[in-house]
């Protein structure tokens, strides 16, 4: 039996899809689908996530409903499905009443076989009543990541999707999938769908052919931005930075200095955009100079760099943003230019956030700043950031090839995991730093935490060193962060094995950001 479904599989892939094989987890997914279960799809843009749920929905008897937040993206869909021959229609509020009425018709008639709503068009009671008389296979949560307020498009109307299939259209198996999963946002997800039962599977978020490098961003900027793109072998890139009236500046700027560059932003009139952003894919501007507006859906293979001119405010948010280059699967590069300032401006900027917002941007931005000060290998660091494991060189950004210095991390390590076993891992990162140096507080007095043996330990080293060493621990494994409660450390087994019985052990440097000219001045 499973052999004839595979051969069916295959069949189907070829006949209405033209492709001869399933990428990487694809065949898996697509029979866990069609077993009935709850699935959760994590995949990079590109991957293939589409076809996931478009061949069980063909296979499958009823109706497949396809949750996708953005109308153009629904609609590039439903026009690729209807020239496959694919009964596939959409369903929103731009549509017309004579067209919504000849959709629910063909609904109703077990005709369609996906049918894809915005968030909001299903949380309609009249479309709600109609989708109650039609037989569901199940329904697919693309762009899951919207649910959490972790992503950076988090789109409220999300949260009641598994209310409405509740209580309005019965028990039907869910398929959430995203390309933006970092572990808090894929917790967000099983729990606001309430599928905690779901089989997740997750390919690699690795793209081997991206080279990451990070330099010190000097005090004329645009000049030194100039430099670089006149210094790429191709050019053809994106430049995102923060403020729209910094795209325009730049923008002119770089045409003025022979790089033919295009303004992309928010502010800009929608056709104006779509004028830039087609003649950039056609090659007659070189560069698109964008806020992080620009990208949502592009699919451009050959972008040759992304140059980050302002520091991003996730890591997340980078790793989206990096992955517009090189989608051919060619060397490309992703640069940031990072000043200190710029982390102390955005600092400043989440002081005026409102509660809830503010705590978790800080985290956010804490994480970005530990990946640009981090001497770790930057892939390691990304993919740790997806919860994945890699090696611990790539050879293939910053850190590899020019390492920071290392040094012998035995006893600090020990210090580190003493603090956290000793507060019995109920403490975050900043309380177990001020244990560390013996800095008292508030928190500390009443947890008594002054009077641990381990209190003061490490007061010969400043924070930022301690806060190296934490880092380096979570990302070798010794200690881990509860994301369900506060992000609190915890000894993880290899953390307490060493306790047990230390051994030596090397970490490395973080890097240093400052003029090169007072890098030569201390030398
Ligand atoms: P995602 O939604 O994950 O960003 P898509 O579903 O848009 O990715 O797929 C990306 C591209 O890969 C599309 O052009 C799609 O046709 C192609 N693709 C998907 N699956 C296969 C496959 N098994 N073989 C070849 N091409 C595929
Ligand atoms: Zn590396």
């Amino acid at each position: 039996m499973p052999e004839k479904l595979t051969t069916e599989l295959y069949k189907e892939l070829k006949e209405i899809f033209g492709y001869d094989n399933f990428r990487e987890d694809q065949e898996a997914i697509i029979k866990n689908i069609l077993q009935g279960k709850n699935t959760f799809v994590i995949m990079p843009t590109g991957g293939g996530k589409s076809l996931c749920y478009q061949l069980p929905a063909i296979m499958q008897e009823g109706l497949a409903i396809i949750i996708s937040p953005l109308i153009a993206l629904m609609k590039d869909q439903v026009d690729q499905l209807q020239s496959r021959g694919i009964k596939a229609a959409l369903l929103n509020s731009t549509l017309s009443q004579k067209v919504i009425n000849e959709t629910k018709q063909e609904v109703l008639s077990g005709n369609t076989k996906m049918l894809y709503v915005a968030p909001e068009t299903l949380n309609k009671e009249d479309n709600l009543a109609f989708l109650k008389q039609a037989k569901l296979s199940f329904i697919a949560v693309d762009e899951a990541h919207c649910i959490s307020d972790w992503g950076h498009d988090f789109r409220p109307e999300y949260r009641n999707i598994r209310y409405v299939a509740n209580q309005q259209l019965g028990r039907v198996p869910i398929i959430a999938l995203t390309a933006t999963a970092t572990p808090r946002v894929q917790l967000d997800i099983l729990n606001n769908l309430d599928i905690n039962d779901a089989t997740t599977f997750q390919s690699s978020f690795n793209r081997p052919n991206l080279y990451y490098e990070i330099r010190y961003k000097e005090e004329q900027a645009n000049k030194q931005l100039i430099k670089l793109i006149k210094e790429q072998p191709q050019i053809m890139g994106i430049v995102y930075c923060q403020s729209r009236k910094q795209v325009d500046e730049l923008a002119a700027l770089l045409n003025l200095n022979d790089i033919k560059a295009a303004p992309y932003h928010a502010g800009l009139d929608a056709n104006v955009r779509v004028k830039n952003q087609e003649a950039f894919l056609q090659k007659q501007y070189n560069v698109i100079v964008a806020t992080i507006a620009f990208g949502m859906g592009i699919d451009t293979p050959d972008v040759r760099f992304v140059i980050h001119y302002d520091m991003p405010k996730s890591l997340e948010a980078y790793y989206q943003e990096t992955g517009r280059a090189g989608r051919d699967s060619l060397p490309s590069t992703c640069l940031m230019l990072y000043n200190p300032e710029d982390f102390i401006r955005l600092e400043r900027l989440n002081k005026s956030k409102p509660n809830g917002e503010r705590e978790k941007s800080k985290v956010l931005l804490e994480e970005m700043k530990g990946y640009i000060t981090s001497g770790v290998c930057r892939r390691k660091q990304l993919l740790y950031y997806f919860g994945e494991s890699f090696a611990d060189h790539c050879n293939n950004c910053d850190n590899c090839k020019k390492p920071t210095e290392g040094y012998a991390a035995q006893e600090y390590l020990q210090i580190v995991l003493d603090a956290v076993q000793q507060t019995q891992g109920l403490f975050e990162t900043d309380h177990i730093v001020s244990v560390i140096q013996g800095v008292s507080n508030p928190n500390i007095e009443s947890h008594q935490h002054q009077q641990l043996p381990i209190f003061g330990q490490g007061n010969k080293q400043n924070e930022s060193f301690w806060r190296s060493v934490i880092r380096q621990a979570l990302i070798h494994d010794y200690l881990t962060k509860d994301i369900q409660k506060n992000e609190t450390l915890q000894l993880t087994k290899k953390g307490q094995d060493f306790l047990k019985k230390k051994y030596e052990i090397n970490f490395v440097k973080d890097n240093i950001y400052e003029p090169i000219e007072s890098n030569k001045k201390t030398m």
